[in-house]
């Protein structure tokens, strides 16, 4: 079968695309014939070594998947049935969805939404999963859409694109942050109402500013983050996810003991089962599968790599979707 591998021999990081024996696997008890994968921010840095992501080798990277079965030793899965895998470290320490086979264990894989595609799960992968926990999680603060304005970063990111469609179809009223000047169209149609340069968010910030947000979603961590916390309205919430611009937080506590500001981590790789599970049926029933097609672009396994290191300097936007299946 057709896999990217990423090795390091004599200290060199090199990805490429192999074949490679189907007896070559790593150990799982169900088997699936992977049909589509994606590429995540984590899978490009895995792509590209840029961070230690990758924790053994080779490593077939690739954190999401879904495919049909192949073969189940799990009483939940049989063969044909349409399963979908993100994270559980898949991609990092054990083998991923960059390859035509994927061998791993029953307790990770979540059968496909009624109402989702394959290639659309893969459209959603991780990030969109991730931007529908950050949604749950301003919910379960209690953000009402009257409540105020949702502030956005990495707008044009997998993550922000489809939290931006998520919000604005629940009602939401969405103000995208973004570093491409010429974004404006794109996100407007995913339903962002108000779009603000990234620059207005990367620069050091005074520890409390003007209340103007409800609630956050914020990609980049860093001083965009701690403005953000800044900003939001008093017993407002922040739903931190990434590190786009920076793995630092150089806040102070006064959004959080003077405005009553809650800042919440996600998390999607280590996320309960029951939780996917209600996240991938709240996709089913809250994003508009139209806006995936907006945000696609459909690519095979041969150019992951060029599209993962394009995705690393920012100059890809929406989500790409892998075609693995002949
Ligand atoms: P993408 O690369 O698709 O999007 C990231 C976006 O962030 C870019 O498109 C860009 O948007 C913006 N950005 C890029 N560089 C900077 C910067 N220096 N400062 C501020 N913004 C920047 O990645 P994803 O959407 O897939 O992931 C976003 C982040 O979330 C990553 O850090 C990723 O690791 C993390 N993540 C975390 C998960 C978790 O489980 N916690 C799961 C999934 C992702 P624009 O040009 O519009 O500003």
């Amino acid at each position: 079968m057709r896999a990217i591998i990423v090795d390091k021999p004599e200290n060199q990081y090199q990805a490429s695309v192999q074949l490679v024996e189907e007896s070559q696997l790593p150990d799982g008890d169900v088997s699936v014939d992977v049909e589509w994968s994606t590429i995540n921010y984590k899978d490009a840095l895995a792509i590209s070594g840029k961070a230690p992501v990758v924790r053994s080798f080779p490593m077939v990277p690739g954190i999401d998947f879904v495919g049909k079965v192949r073969e189940s030793g799990d009483s939940r899965y049989k063969a044909g049935d349409y399963v979908v895998l993100n994270g559980w470290g898949v991609g990092e320490g054990h083998w991923g969805g960059y390859a035509q086979i994927a061998r791993v264990k029953g307790d990770w894989l979540i059968p496909l939404p009624d109402g989702i595609t394959p290639r659309y799960a893969m459209a959603i992968g991780t990030a969109g999963y991730t931007a529908m926990l950050c949604v749950m999680a301003l919910e379960k603060h209690g953000i009402q859409p009257d409540d105020g304005e949702i502030l956005i970063t990495g707008a044009t990111g997998g993550v922000g694109s489809v939290a931006i469609a998520l919000l604005s179809k629940l009602g939401y009223s969405v103000t995208a942050v973004s570093g491409k000047s010429d974004a404006a169209e794109y996100l407007h149609q995913l339903g962002a109402k108000q779009i603000l340069p990234r620059d207005e968010f990367s620069a050091p910030g005074k520890p409390l500013a003007k209340e103007r947000w409800a609630g956050v979603i914020d990609v980049a961590g860093g001083n965009t983050l701690a403005n953000a916390c800044a900003q939001t309205k008093y017993g407002g919430a922040v739903a931190a996810c990434g590190l786009a611009e920076s793995m630092q937080l150089p806040a102070t506590v006064a959004p959080f003991i003077l405005r009553g500001v809650h800042l919440i981590g996600v998390d999607s790789v280590m996320c309960p089962r029951e939780k996917r599970l209600a996240a991938w049926q709240r996709l089913a029933t809250d994003l508009d599968m139209q806006l995936l097609d907006k945000m696609l672009t459909e690519i095979p396994l041969d150019e992951v790599i060029p599209n993962a290191n394009a995705l690393l300097v920012s100059k890809l936007k929406g989500r790409v979707v892998v075609k693995i299946a002949d």
